[in-house]
């Protein structure tokens, strides 16, 4: 089965694209949302997690304390890196067991950090997501009442579009004047033939 990674900078509308191809019955895996939940359910990722940075960011009922958690890993790089060295292989563990159960020609990984975690390695093919990046910012602003200031300190946490580009198969260009639905219908019947000439 083919492995799809989705990815695009945060507001790109890498999501939104993925609803899109849920509307075809491809599956997509999120792999932002499974890691927080992943931080309450993998028993390995919560050792590790406890072991490194002290059994208090989590609760005697076992619930994780995020504020307490992102308080450290953002002051200090090493600590976020630790924190990832965790989560990642968390999430690789839980998306090839949920490939498994998949049956569809091909499955969706949406990740926002694809390049970055190494995660795009394991997929057959990448997608990137891009917009403007004033339009980036003004749908965060407006989806997370957040300021411009927040999301650009964000932003500059990610790979910039012209490196993910280097890196991306096919390239998707969500900048509300090209039309999203056929390129997105496009992909999806290249990743169909692809997958039906394995
Ligand atoms: P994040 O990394 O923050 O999760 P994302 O890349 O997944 O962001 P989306 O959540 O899909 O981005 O989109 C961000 C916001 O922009 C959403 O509110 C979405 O509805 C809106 N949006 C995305 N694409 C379009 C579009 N083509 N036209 C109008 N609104 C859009």
């Amino acid at each position: 089965m083919l492995k799809i990674g989705i990815t695009g900078g945060i507001g790109s509308g890498k999501t939104t694209v993925c609803k899109v191809f849920e509307l075809q019955k491809i599956p997509v895996f999120y792999a932002d949302s499974q890691a927080k939940a992943l931080m309450h359910t993998d028993q390995l990722l919560m050792e590790q997690i406890k072991n490194h940075f002290g059994s208090d960011v989590y609760s005697e009922q076992g619930v994780l304390n995020r504020k307490y958690l992102a308080a450290i890993v953002f002051s200090d790089e090493d600590m976020l890196k630790k924190l990832n060295s965790f989560v990642h292989p968390a999430v690789f563990r839980a998306f090839d067991s949920w490939v498994l159960q998949q049956s569809s020609p091909y499955v969706i990984k949406e990740a926002a950090l694809l390049f970055e975690s190494g995660s795009f390695k394991k997929c057959d093919f990448t997608v990137l997501v891009t917009s403007p990046e004033n339009l980036k910012v003004s749908r965060i602003i407006k989806r997370d009442s957040i300021t411009a200031d927040d999301v650009l300190k964000r932003m500059n946490k990610q790979l910039s579009d012209e490196e993910k580009e280097e890196l991306a198969d096919f390239v998707l260009c969500n900048d509300e004047k090209q039309l999203l639905i056929p390129q997105v219908l496009n992909l999806h019947n290249e990743f169909l033939n692809r997958s039906s000439s394995l």
